[in-house]
């Protein structure tokens, strides 16, 4: 989009977090409960007289972000209520952090973080048709929920779109929080101003309520269309918080801002202000020791073994291929490792997306859902099998992507399906090729009764090589490769 404004974009994330409790008390964290009100107890209701309990589980959860962020951690950290009215906040505050969050700085995917904090999420209110109500369910009031904001320093929709992704991954790849954003684990928030370059930032929209990327990308990217032609004709961007507007494919406006709400912040009384230093499990060797390879780390070491870059980025973000192709390649030598990842990434996906029959909508919530090998349909040591002939020219490329698909619906090991059907290699490299050569070169009379027809002589060659070879071949494979050799 050639622009003569500049777009500026900073995000706002919250990610609910996969702890076994709830963040201020032993109320279950499960956002999976479909059934209202069952996860709660008298401090996540705010029943007078009761009182939090930090999870410290949650804590180490948003300190490892921060680890894996390269950001700063704080040695010093309070929790702050924030005050404001909602049916939804029994407490009538919600307990976050202000002053002192937990991680400040670090960079994503090349976009500077400003801070990560920690605080409790709210109930939800659900209106009811039938009596015309507004129902609250508190499963999730206290729920230990993230929030990660960024600089304004994301320019497009794609970047946008590209910086969130990379953030889902690497919740799920530290294991901090499912990060789905369709059941709500993850809620991303676009604050989007247009001004032309040299000129003060524009006036700042928030879209919330995106609850899918293709939705996020799609929003920001008629936010910034709306606002440029908004200018253009001569008017004004109010300050204002939007939605989406999902049969429309347009934003429309929820909000109009009028200052910034006064929360009141103040350190909570009831709970204790953290030396993170002098927690011992918060330690920065400890956490460092807990990080799995990151995102990035895998894609550099994918490209170092000379993966396409494409191909890369598949086993990275697909954690079913990303295992499967690390099982399979266990022991590999390089030149089988890139052959590994040209057919996985290429003929067994492409199987599995026949298979699946799926659009890519449904695809990515499957991929999500169902990360388990047993859905590649082959296991990694009867693909690795196969790999290994092709490396080794014992079976050609052609016959290999036969093989495959025949694996994939019967189950069959590779060797066996290869031997079978005769698919193995009839190469004129290696011993066995020599044997046969010599063996025909020897036998010039059979090799003439073989040529008029005279099929016995086919078996009496194939008896001479075996021999020559100590049994230490495939029959199969040295007949039809006496077959090849008589007839070309
Ligand atoms: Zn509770």
């Amino acid at each position: 989009m050639s622009s003569k404004y500049e777009v500026t974009i900073g995000m706002e994330i919250h990610a609910e977090l996969k702890t076994a409790t709830k963040m201020f008390c032993t109320s279950k964290n499960d956002t999976s409960e479909t059934r209202p009100n069952v996860n709660i107890c008298p401090v996540c209701l705010a029943h007078p007289g009761t009182l939090p309990v930090i999870n410290k589980e949650a804590v180490r959860a948003v300190l490892r972000v921060g680890t894996a962020l390269g950001a700063k951690l704080a040695d010093y950290t309070e929790f702050d209520r924030k005050n404001y009215f909602y049916p939804d906040l029994p407490k009538g505050y919600q307990i976050s952090q202000y002053e002192f969050p937990l991680v400040s700085g670090g960079t994503l995917n090349g976009v500077a973080i400003t801070r990560v904090h920690l605080e409790e999420d709210t109930a939800s209110s659900i209106h009811d048709e039938a009596t015309n109500a507004t129902l609250v369910d508190y499963n999730r009031s206290g729920v230990p929920l993230m929030e990660l904001v960024t600089e304004p320093v994301i320019h497009s929709a794609e970047e946008a779109g590209a910086f969130a992704r990379e953030l889902q991954l690497l919740l799920k790849t530290i294991g901090i929080s499912g990060a789905d954003m369709e059941k709500g684990e993850m809620r991303v928030e676009a604050n989007i101003s247009i001004a032309k370059p040299g000129e003060n930032l524009g006036t700042k929209v928030e879209i919330k309520n995106l609850n899918s990327f293709r939705v996020m990308e799609r929003a920001v990217a008629y936010e910034i269309k709306r606002q440029e032609e908004l200018l253009e004709s001569g008017g004004k961007v109010l300050q204002e918080t939007r939605g989406w507007d999902e049969k429309k494919q347009a934003t429309f406006s929820q909000r109009i801002k009028e200052g910034s709400a006064d929360y009141r912040y103040f350190p909570d009384p009831d709970l204790p202000s953290l030396k993170i230093s002098e927690i011992s499990e918060f330690s920065a060797a400890e956490l460092a020791q807990s990080m799995p390879e990151l995102a990035w780390q895998r894609r550099e070491r994918y490209l170092a073994l000379g993966l396409k870059k494409d191909d890369a980025e598949m086993f990275v973000r697909d954690q079913r291929f990303g295992s499967f192709f690390e099982q399979a390649t266990n022991g590999m030598a390089a030149d089988e490792i890139a052959l590994a990842a040209n057919y996985l990434a290429n003929d067994l996906a492409s199987h599995l997306r026949t298979r699946e029959d799926l659009n890519d909508e449904s695809r990515e919530s499957v991929r999500r859902d169902s990360i388990n090998e047993a859905d590649i349909g082959i296991s990694a040591d009867n693909f690795a099998k196969l790999i290994r002939f092709v490396a080794a020219k014992k079976i050609s490329s052609r016959s290999a992507k036969d093989i495959l698909k025949i694996a994939l619906d019967t189950g069959s090991d590779v060797e066996q399906i290869a031997k079978e059907r005769n698919l193995f290699q009839t190469s004129d490299t290696g011993a066995v090729g020599k044997v046969v050569e010599q063996v025909i070169t020897d036998n010039a009379k059979v090799v003439a009764d073989l040529k008029s027809g005279k099929s016995a002589a086919l078996e009496y060659l194939v008896g001479q090589s075996m021999k020559a070879l100590r049994g230490a071949a495939d029959a199969d494979t040295v007949r039809e490769l006496i077959r090849t050799k008589v007839s070309s």
